[in-house]
């Protein structure tokens, strides 16, 4: 069998639509200081808001904290009013881009084949996408998670993608926000599926709830790389001792 690199975990905050500058700035302040105190125990990334990626940017200016996005068009320019271009938000200093949120999912209408060229324009604008895949509660119950995935993961990502280059999220709709998560057996039952139709390069996160009571027994499970997290990213202490948690 062979056997996987060793790899650092990614432990990513998806703020969502939250923060005005001067709070954003002060979160990123805050965890940069506490990684210019500690070594970081993982890879850490935060994805503002499009309106405090240049703010926080440089409040993380030195630090080893990366900067993410939440979205980008397809396109590298052009007459699409309101959307942002991978290669602008290389150019606004980001590293990362979360594409596929199953929020831009539902409340845009993006489709798989939407996702897939949200990611060929990320690579071509040399930005790691994040990518997020996961059922509903109803696909769940009906016993489709595993192929619903793997129909996600087909119809999302261009056949010829580095895995180094890549970070799937396997993100359960019904956990995310919710309070919910899956049990640590269902979390490793969906990460090896994924895990086998993948690079061994590739780093596959868990999100959906994770809080610091529940990251280390998460970040222990096989298969799992790190975490995408929402609501305890906005909150300094919380994202702190979840990436503690994956050292
Ligand atoms: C998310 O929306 O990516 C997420 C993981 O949210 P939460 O941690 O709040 O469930």
């Amino acid at each position: 069998m062979l056997k996987r690199p060793r790899m650092r975990k990614l432990v990513a905050g998806n703020w969502k639509m939250n923060g005005l500058r001067a709070d954003g700035v002060a979160l990123a302040r805050d965890l940069a200081g506490r990684v210019g105190a500690v070594p970081p125990p993982c890879e850490i990334a935060i994805c503002p808001p499009a309106t405090l990626l240049i703010p926080v940017g440089e409040a993380l200016a030195g630090s080893v904290i990366m900067l993410g996005a939440q979205d980008c068009h397809a396109a590298e320019m052009g007459a699409h009013t309101g959307d942002l271009s991978a290669t602008m938000l290389r150019d606004a200093g980001c590293r990362y881009v979360i594409l596929g949120h199953s929020e831009r999912r539902a409340d845009h209408h993006e489709t798989d084949s939407d996702v897939r060229a949200k990611v060929a324009a990320a690579r071509q604008a040399r930005l790691v996408p994040i990518v997020c895949i996961g059922e509903t509660q109803d696909e769940r119950a009906a016993g489709k998670t595993l192929d619903i995935i793997s129909r996600q993961i087909k119809g999302s990502l261009p056949p010829d993608l580095p895995g180094a280059d890549l970070v799937v999220a396997y993100e359960p709709v019904w956990a995310i926000g919710s309070g919910r998560t899956p049990t640590v057996a269902e979390v490793a039952d969906v990460h090896a599926h994924i895990r086998r139709t993948l690079s061994a390069e590739a780093r596959i996160l868990y999100g959906g709830s994770v809080k610091p009571a529940n990251a280390k027994e998460l970040m222990a499970v096989a298969n799992v790389d790190g975490a995408l997290v929402g609501g305890a990213s906005l909150v300094a202490a919380q994202f702190w001792a979840i990436a503690e948690a994956c050292g």
